[in-house]
């Protein structure tokens, strides 16, 4: 988590430190500083978001042709000015920027401390400046040097960027484990954890990859070592900034911006890899046909709402290509001793592909041989580096912090694929793969007719805003979407909800149930109907609340339920779909009514970098 951004060129720092930094804020947002360098390092930081350091250095000397720019998801202490980096050393001649954890930092501190060093905060990060202040003095070396013997002593993730009082022309930028691009336009570098953050003139980028460092000195070409100091040959991408663009487009918050915008996240998704009549094209399954087809089972790791995708895909590819699946926590994974063979596939699914559990899961599962497949929204992000194949969701840049498009992009990947696989091994007719796929082709159609009822569950949303409980049912593939839901509505209204699959209500949670809790039922499906119009009559019997959502024209639930949500008749496939969406607009009107920061809830942050 957290956002990192360094700028080094002709112009003036801070207003390319502070853009960035506004672009990176999904990262983490309970504090953000600043340091600028004109002859002095002037460090300004403040405890909570950007809008707050803008405040403060209001009025203040901003100026400085190279500066570094924070915006913290705290491990390490409270959010406070205090903890706030950038981090300073004890002489005030470097700064430093850290997103991660230094794992062994107790150990590094006790050491430090004993040689009289002392500390200004309760972060890892501390540590790091110091040492690395320490080894520069007692080796006489070069900034570049130090940060290299400094990170050869660390354990841990970092993505870090240093800046020197004594050597003015330099950012010294470095990572493991923690996303960070470098940027160039002409003569100026732009340093950040994500592209989003990078200036309209960068024109190209190169992505660093674990234990290199980055040596960017204003008019003189990049250049990348790795810690224990062999050189590297630069990999410079073309880059357009102008997909770096962040905007709400007239609405109030990216999170509704993104719902409305999953017709075209969808189709972009599956465009080129399915056509209108029915065919199906997915190179990265088809150039490794064989170990698809050979697989003995297929492990999902992922967390959170990719999890939840991870869970119908669970349901797609049993149903359609007849390989055994088994859908994994990734931090659950990583710490047992999972048994896996060189026949498993492991499928990794990660929006912003540097969720750091899912990226060590994929570690091991790559020790033990299996071939990994990675299933990214962020291109160029490190699980889409480190797999042996994978699919890009191509949603665009999702903001929000609670998931949305991201999500139903991922199904629709995931869709494609149980269908593809199916094909290849024979276990689909060639009639029903057409139909499906065809289907498929309506889907972004379908969405767009979903959103048209955000008026009435913008009403039902008003009507429970004040319930302290829900509960979240769902049968077959729509139980993924239960627990979906829930995750949705906890996220950005801090309202208890849980997810179960509806038959087990009545094996514990049936006991909340009172004339205060509402029940969200997704309905939509006619897999179980009756039975799930049953679970409803339980509900109702105990004179609980019922929001249904339901296909259009379903009269027998209309009746039953307190409210209702339609949405389009479609065929069983595509019920996660269209059950979504109500729900992610349920969670966020519930939100906005209730005035919470739906696009940075509390204590949240996007793109789970640290364990
Ligand atoms: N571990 C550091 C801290 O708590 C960095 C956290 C981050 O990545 O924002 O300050």
């Amino acid at each position: 988590m957290c956002g990192i951004v360094g700028y080094l060129g002709q112009n003036q720092a801070y207003p390319y430190l502070i853009e960035g930094l506004k672009s990176l804020e999904y990262r983490g947002y309970d504090s953000a500083g600043v340091a600028l360098m004109n002859g002095s390092l002037r460090v300004f930081k403040k405890q909570g978001k950007v809008r707050n350091l803008e405040a403060f250095v209001d009025g203040k000397n901003l100026s400085g042709n190279a500066g570094i720019g924070h915006t913290r998801w705290a491990t390490h202490g409270e959010p406070s000015d205090q903890n706030a980096h950038p981090h300073t050393t004890q002489k005030g001649s470097l700064a430093l920027i850290h997103n991660g954890i230094i794992e062994n930092y107790e150990t590094l501190r006790k050491e430090l401390i004993s040689r009289g060093h002392v500390f200004e905060s309760e972060t890892d990060t501390e540590v790091l400046i110091h040492l690395i202040e320490e080894i520069q003095i007692n080796n006489h070396c070069m900034l570049e040097k130090a940060v290299q013997l400094a990170l050869q002593r660390v354990e841990g993730a970092y993505a870090i960027i240093v800046m020197s009082k004594d050597d003015p022309e330099k950012l010294v930028a470095a990572r493991k484990s923690s996303p960070l691009v470098v940027g160039m336009g002409d003569n100026e570098y732009f340093i950040a954890s994500d592209t989003m953050a990078m200036g309209q003139h960068v024109n190209r980028v190169v992505y660093l990859d674990d234990e290199q460092i980055a040596i960017c000195r204003s008019t003189k070409e990049i250049e990348i070592k790795t810690i224990e100091d062999i050189p590297v040959t630069p990999y410079i991408e073309e880059f357009d900034s102008n997909l770096s663009i962040l905007d709400k487009q007239g609405f109030e918050h990216f999170m509704l911006k993104e719902i409305y915008e999953q017709p075209k996240s969808i189709r972009n998704g599956l465009r080129g890899r399915i056509t209108p009549d029915g065919e199906i094209h997915l190179k990265g399954i088809l150039e490794h046909a064989e170990r698809f087809c050979e697989a003995k089972r297929i492990i999902i790791v992922s967390c959170g709402t990719s999890w939840h995708a991870g869970l119908v895909g669970e349901y797609l590819i049993e149903k359609y290509a007849k390989v055994p699946v088994e859908v994994e926590y990734a931090s659950e994974f990583r710490y047992r001793d999972p048994l896996i063979t060189d026949e498993d596939v492991v499928i990794a699914i990660s929006q912003s592909g540097e969720t750091a559990d899912t990226l060590a899961a994929l570690e091991i599962a790559k020790e033990k041989g299996a071939f990994t497949f990675g299933i990214c929204n962020v291109v160029g992000s490190s699980i889409a580096r480190v797999t042996d194949a994978g699919i890009y969701t191509k949603a665009g840049n999702e903001i929000g912090v609670a998931s949305t498009k991201a999500f139903t992009s991922q199904m629709t990947v995931l869709t494609m694929m149980a269908l593809q696989m199916g094909k290849i091994k024979g276990t689909i007719e060639r009639a029903e793969l057409r139909d499906r796929v065809k289907e498929l082709d309506r889907l972004p159609d379908l969405i767009k007719q979903a959103l048209s009822g955000d008026k009435i569950t913008h009403l039902i949303g008003d009507l429970f805003a004040q319930a302290s409980n829900f509960l979240y049912l769902g049968r077959g593939v729509n139980f993924p979407i239960a627990l979906e839901g829930a995750l949705k509505l906890k996220e950005i209204s801090y309202i208890h909800a849980e997810g179960y699959p509806a038959a087990e209500m009545k094996h514990g949670p049936i006991a909340l149930i009172d004339e205060n809790m509402p029940v969200v039922v997704i309905a939509n499906s006619k897999e179980n109907y009756e039975k799930v119009v049953s679970n409803i009559q339980e509900v109702k019997a105990r004179n609980g609340k019922v929001i249904a959502i339901i296909e259009t024209d379903d009269r027998d639930i209309f009746k039953l339920a307190d409210a209702v949500i339609e949405v389009p008749k479609c065929s069983e496939l595509l019920t996660p779909f269209l059950s979504v969406i109500p729900l992610q607009l349920l969670s966020y009107h519930i939100a906005n009514k209730l005035g919470k920061d739906v696009d940075q809830p509390r204590n949240l942050a996007k793109s789970v970098t640290v364990e």
